[in-house]
Parts: C-alpha cells; structure tokens; sequence
C-alpha cells in the first residue's frame, strides 16, 4: 500500500496481495481518520462477501476465488469504542462477466486497486442494536 494526502482526500494504491480491509484500518489509525467516506476499484484475487439476515441475525458469506474486477467499492470509516470500525460494500465482476455484490468482509488484490478515502469534518460512532444485531451509527 502507498498513499498521498491532498487536503481532505488520501489517493491510496493497493498492490498485489494487500487485503483491503487491513490495509485500509493500517490507514486510519496512522492518519487518526475518524470519520471518511471510502470509493474505489480494483482486481481481486479473494473476496468473501455476504449477506446479513436481519431475522436470523446471522451474516451469510460467500467466498470469491479466481481474477475479479472490483467494478465498485464504496463504504465507510467510523469508530467503535475507539477502534477503526470499516463498513465496506463491493460488487465484483467475474471472467464471464457476471457481478456479485454485497457486504465485503475479505479481499486480496490480484493486480492493484485504487481507492479514494475522502476525510469527513467530525466523528459518528458505533452502538450495537440489539433487535438487529447490527452495530449502527450513534451520533
Ligand atoms: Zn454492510
């Protein structure tokens, strides 16, 4: 991973073998980001994506093996109990063309990805819900 800052943004470049969701926590706490708004795109190697059922309050993964485009990635950086808290979403597209999406829990960089983290003025935290099972934003 390499970054550069330009004011409120960080143009950040994963390489080959980076797990998204490490490196982008590694940034967060080096830069003390509390709050940003994540886009970006990419190759993967390995994702695990997935589905929450909100009745079952279980999460459902899906591992994604194989060259993949990162078509869209787009989420959030907020705090939890003062720790990095990443809410990330992402569609992938495989080699016939087909895109899966949803809830990303895991990816490897198969070639590089390119990811924007645009710095939010402030700080929105996490409380866990206890009808849901989710962890939601407390202002
Ligand atoms: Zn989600």
């Amino acid at each position: 991973m390499e970054y550069k800052r330009f004011e409120d943004t960080f143009a950040v470049r994963l390489d080959r073998g980076d797990e998204i969701l490490g490196c982008l926590t590694r940034l967060c706490e080096q830069e003390g980001i509390l709050l940003a708004s994540v886009e970006g795109i990419g190759a993967s190697r390995h994702a695990v994506i997935g589905l929450y059922d909100v009745d079952e309050h279980a999460f459902h993964g899906t591992e994604l093996n194989g060259p993949m485009e990162i078509t869209s990635l787009l989420g959030n950086v907020t705090r939890k109990d003062g720790k990095v808290y990443l809410h990330l979403h992402a569609t992938l597209c495989a080699p016939d063309k087909h895109a899966f999406g949803g809830h990303l829990n895991e990816c490897v960089i198969g070639a590089t990805a390119e990811l924007f983290v645009r710095v939010l003025p402030g700080e929105v935290g996490r409380r866990f819900d206890e009808d849901l099972g989710l962890n939601l934003f407390r202002f």
